[in-house]
């Protein structure tokens, strides 16, 4: 692709607020709020998104519902399937913003869900990836990685086996530079307004949670049972110690995961069970249902946890704590609001494995409606009708699997690389460029699926040779631009710069990604249909494509007028905004949208 210098230093900025603000038709935010490396400055003006609602719309219950992997697309895909009380009872009675796009390229879980929380993107809220490499510590970082670590509670004994990326360290949301909804409820309500934040995995309960959530809990596949860490509290709250103690992630342990309908042909809605590209799942589920969760094991341990994780169990046993939370904790019965923040995660594992046309897929969202049914039922009757709002989202889509004919058709690139061959050819290429010298350390630093996409290069090598980062950076942009596979690459200098060939269609979406302390040299965008990764199956997301960047967005509930199907463009980073509408708040300080300009907002 022809690289045309255009020397502007504020096209940054124009084409942020172009991007964002134009393209998804809304109310274009302040300039100072959006992709700025730094927090923006507290603004002293209640913004227009915040004004309290009248007192008898004020829900006393906000709930956030993450559907951790879920494809905007899939809300009308099996509508014809859904049930009367799920999505289409939010269709009906509330909004369904049915063209949602993440505008970020960074369309992972971490990032996903620190936007979905802040309003802000990767540029400002720092959590850039699930993973980075730190060059102060040298060290690859995760996303809720703290400052130091701390014990899990209740803690697992290490006779169960090598803790997971977050529960090695504990967890914690202190490398979240953006203010959460979560934060805001605090703040404005003096710490009265509680907060509690539910997950299968880790990143998501604690990104939701802000900083001083009344409680973040997440699961573990070691002993099964849902934990927090030593940064958050001391003991878990009691409803959680009686909810382990019954040891509810058992239950599942001489069953099967069996389809949901018995009375349809799956492969008519989906495809067919057994697809070229699907993985087997684990501890011995296999492609094809039913897939048994014990396996080989005489009584439940990590193999089966895992495998119940990767099935729609795991979303109802983390409902199963969901109620118990907002019943014994009285949720949405006090003064002034609470919110809870739930992401059911095992959407994300289970389309990783089968992908998003498998019928395990379709099975585990025919599902999500069912439990969004039974989710509203019980906030019917514990909260009361009209004392909530719940908001429903994900923090990203995700790619078909590559082998299958129907991707390759709509995406002649579709195949698998791996960052192991491009960082060897890149190597290699350097190397050749450069000449051999004496220095034998390598020209990358770290480059890997944890990493992805960003190519952090060695910059003592490059010192080292008397080279300059930025111009082996050209080079090493130039040769992964340079593959079949890849559809462009930008250096870290272009993103500060925001020196952009004026009808690159991914310079916003890249700029929104990059934060100073954190990216590495270059980022790599693959061409649609592409998976960059050291699996030979399953697929993923991670990409600016509109598959991984278009989510659901739902609103219903007090104050949320019956508008049913809404299609204009609008943003992920509006989802922020709403929560704290909903709550009658002020919007997250960076948080770079409004709420959809047919809530009604009060200006
Ligand atoms: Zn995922």
């Amino acid at each position: 692709m022809p690289r045309i210098p255009v020397i502007l230093g504020a096209l940054l900025i124009f084409a942020t607020v172009a991007g964002v603000g134009g393209y998804f038709l809304l109310r274009p935010p302040e300039p100072k709020r959006q992709a700025r490396p730094e927090p923006a400055p507290v603004d002293p003006g209640t913004p227009p998104g915040s004004d309290p609602k009248p007192a008898t719309e004020q829900p006393k219950l906000v709930v956030l519902v993450v559907f951790d992997q879920m494809r905007g697309d899939y809300i009308s895909r099996w509508a014809e399937l859904y049930g009367p009380n799920g999505f289409e009872r939010i269709k009906k009675d509330g909004v369904w913003f049915s063209e949602c796009y993440i505008p970020y390229s960074c369309t992972s879980t971490g990032p996903g869900h620190a936007s979905l929380s802040t309003g802000a993107p990767p540029s400002v809220h720092g959590i850039i990836e699930n993973e980075w490499f730190d060059r102060k510590t040298g060290t690859q970082m995760y996303c809720c990685q703290p400052k130091r670590p701390y014990e899990l509670v209740p803690p697992v004994p290490e006779s169960l086996g090598k803790p997971g990326r977050g529960a090695a360290t504990g967890y914690s949301p202190e490398r979240l530079l953006a203010q959460t909804v979560a934060d805001s409820l605090n703040e404005s309500t003096k710490g009265q307004g509680r907060v509690f934040s539910l997950s299968i995995k880790d990143r998501t309960a604690v990104l939701m949670g802000g900083q001083k959530p009344t409680g973040a809990y997440c699961f573990d596949t070691r002993d099964g049972l849902f934990h927090t860490g030593a940064f958050y509290r001391d003991a878990p709250h009691p409803w959680v110690t009686e909810f382990n103690a019954a040891k509810p992630a058992d239950a599942w342990f001489e069953q099967k995961w069996e389809k949901l309908r018995t009375d349809i042909d799956y492969a008519k809605f989906s495809g067919p069970d057994d697809a070229p590209g699907e993985t087997v799942g684990y501890n011995g589920q296999g492609r094809v249902f039913s897939h048994p969760f014990k396996g080989k094991l005489t009584a439940p341990a990590k193999g089966y946890y895992s495998a119940l994780e990767c099935s729609p169990s795991g979303n109802e046993m983390l409902f199963g704590l969901v109620k118990k939370a907002v019943t014994a904790e009285k949720l949405g019965r006090g003064a002034v609001p609470d919110l809870l923040c739930v992401s059911f995660s095992s959407n994300d594992i289970i389309g990783h494995q089968y992908g998003p046309d498998s019928q395990e897929v379709m099975d585990v969202t025919l599902r999500a409606d069912k439990l969004v049914g039974e989710f509203l039922t019980f906030l019917d009757t514990e909260v009361g009708k009209g004392k909530y709002t719940m908001v429903i989202a994900a923090d990203h889509g995700v790619c078909p699997l590559p082998e299958l004919p129907s991707t390759k058709a709509k995406y002649p690139a579709a195949q698998r690389a791996t960052t192991e061959e491009l960082a060897a050819g890149l190597e290699a290429a350097l190397t050749e460029m450069y000449g051999k010298s004496d220095v034998k350390t390598k020209w990358i630093e770290v480059f890997d699926d944890d990493v992805w996409p960003w190519l952090y290069l060695n910059h003592k090598t490059i010192e080292a040779r008397k080279l300059k980062v930025e111009d082996v950076a050209e080079r090493a942009r130039d040769f992964a631009a340079g593959r079949g596979y890849v559809e462009t690459a930008f250096t870290r200098k272009e993103l500060e710069d925001g020196k952009f060939p004026p009808e690159q269609p991914f310079k916003k979406a890249v700029a929104l990604a990059y934060h100073p302390d954190r990216c590495g040299d270059v980022i790599i965008i693959p061409k649609a249909g592409v998976q960059i990764s050291k699996y030979t199956t399953g697929t993923g997301h991670g990409s600016p494509h509109p598959y991984d960047a278009h989510i659901p967005f739902l609103v219903y509930g007090a104050g949320v007028p019956a508008l049913g199907k809404r299609a204009e463009k609008v943003s992920s980073l509006s989802v922020a905004p709403t929560l704290a509408w909903a709550l009658g708040v002020p919007a997250p300080k960076q948080a770079a949208q409004f709420p959809p300009e047919v809530l009604p907002v009060k200006k």
